[in-house]
Order: C-alpha cells, then structure tokens, then sequence
C-alpha cells in the first residue's frame, strides 16, 4: 500500500529524514514513536505531498512520487498523493466561518466535483459515524476541541482516502476529550483503514498497532510488534524514550 525508498529531506542545513525505507500493509496500523524533532511529521507531510523530499521515492497505492521528478509529472504526483491520503492534525484546523457539515463537504465538491446533494449525504453519514449527526449545523467555535477533532476525522474521510495520517490527533486536547477520539480511531482501524499514526498515547500504540516504528534524528532505530517492542527496545536510545514516557 504504502513504499517509502531512500527518502530524505533537509531543511537547509539540517537533514530532518535520512535515508527512511518504510513499507505499510493495506489494512496496517502503524504507530510512529520518537523524541521531540526525530522527523515524525515530516514524514508524514512527505506522505502527504506538504513537504517535497529531496531525495528518494513515495509510491501510494499506484501513485509513485519520485525527487527526481519535474514540471507536470510532480505536480500530477502530489496531486494524486494528496487524494489518497488523509490527514488530521494536532490543531484541527477546522475552516471557522464554515459549519461542521460544510467544513466535512468543502474538499468533495471543491476539488472532486462531487455533487452537492451527493456529498451532503456522505458528510452526513461521516458525521454520524464519529457521533456528531445533532451538531452538523455548528460551527467550530461551538464545538468542544474533541468534537472539532472528529469533525477534522469526518472531513478527511470525505475525500474517501485510502490512507489516514494522524499527527498526534489528541495532543492538543484535554484528558477527557481524548477518549472520544481515540474511540473513533479505533473504530476506523477495526474497519479496516491503513493508518500510520504519531501519538504518545501508548495504550492505544499497544492496543491498536500491528506495529511500530521508532524514530530519533531522522532514522528509523526500531520497529517491531507492539508487544515486543514495548517489552524489549532494542536501542538505548528507544528505552530512554519510553522510561521518558512512562
Ligand atoms: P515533535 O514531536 O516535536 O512534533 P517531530 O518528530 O514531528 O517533532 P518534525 O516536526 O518532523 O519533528 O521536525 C524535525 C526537524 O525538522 C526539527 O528539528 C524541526 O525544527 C525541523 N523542521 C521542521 N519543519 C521545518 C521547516 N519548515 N523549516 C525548517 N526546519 C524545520
Ligand atoms: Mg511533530
């Protein structure tokens, strides 16, 4: 589903990704560990088409991005990526002039030419799906953060991607607000969807993971089962991260 091959990026000086090999599973849950500044969202970004690599390759599904890439090609690559691929935010980033269930219909009728009526009812039905059919007609600012997080779902879910991208979804909410989004998590990983998530809930990563990978100064220094890696990190540096953690 997802082929990562030599991927690196650098921000001017700094090489944030060095040299990443990475391949998910249709179906794969994976979770993405690491300090403050190992790469994380940046790879995700690369995944998403935000961010260009300077070196290496992404294929999605049958789309194949490629640093060597130009001109049309690229641009039709990072479009492509983009359709395939989710993503949902710390900040959920929510348009705030617009309702929930027109925030959730913007990107079908925008940028696939969805009919309305058509994209109405799938917004719909993504909105209950995450437990906010009664609040479609609220805008953001009326919304608790962990229902503008399962709206910010909802909306990802209408461009019907085949992949979602989570940069740590429920850091920027309160205790009890988390719950109710890890649950919608869980529920889209139980149907079935690819997802690669970056979190420091780690009871999720050991509940819900098939694998996963730890990442510290643009390497990936371990990856594995969730049991295994949990018991026996293999690296100091991944059992520093976890005593951190705990
Ligand atoms: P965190 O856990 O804090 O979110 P992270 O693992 O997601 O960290 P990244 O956001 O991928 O880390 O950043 C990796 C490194 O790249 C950091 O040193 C960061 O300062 C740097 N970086 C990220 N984005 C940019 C940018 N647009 N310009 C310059 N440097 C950047
Ligand atoms: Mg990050």
């Amino acid at each position: 589903m997802i082929e990562v091959a030599n991927l690196s990026k650098r921000f001017d000086t700094l090489t944030v990704l060095k040299d990443i090999n990475l391949s998910v599973r249709a179906k794969e849950i994976v979770v993405l560990l690491g300090p403050s500044g190992s790469g994380k969202s940046t790879l995700l970004r690369c995944l998403n088409g935000l961010e260009e690599a300077d070196a290496g390759s992404i294929r999605v599904g049958s789309v194949l991005l490629d640093s060597s890439m130009t001109g049309s090609a690229k641009k039709n690559a990072i479009r492509a990526l983009r359709g395939l691929t989710g993503m949902v935010f710390q900040s959920f980033n929510l348009f705030p002039h617009l309702t929930a269930l027109e925030n959730v219909i913007t990107a079908p009728v925008t940028v696939k030419n969805m009919p309305k009526p058509q994209a109405i009812e799938l917004a719909e039905s993504l909105l209950s799906k995450v437990g906010l059919a009664e609040k479609k007609h609220e805008y953001p600012s009326r919304l608790s953060g962990g229902q503008q997080q399962r709206v910010a779902i909802a909306r990802a879910l209408a461009m019907q991607p085949q992949i979602m991208l989570f940069d740590e979804p429920t850091s920027a909410l309160d205790p009890e607000l988390t719950g109710e989004v890890l649950l919608v998590m869980r529920q889209l990983a139980e149907e079935g969807m690819t997802m690669i998530v970056v979190t420091h809930e780690m009871k999720f990563a050991q509940e819900v993971a098939n694998r996963v990978i730890f990442m510290s100064e643009g390497i990936i220094q371990e990856e594995g089962a969730p049991e295994h890696f949990f018991a026996q990190p293999q690296t100091e540096r991944a059992r520093k991260f976890l005593r951190q953690m705990a």
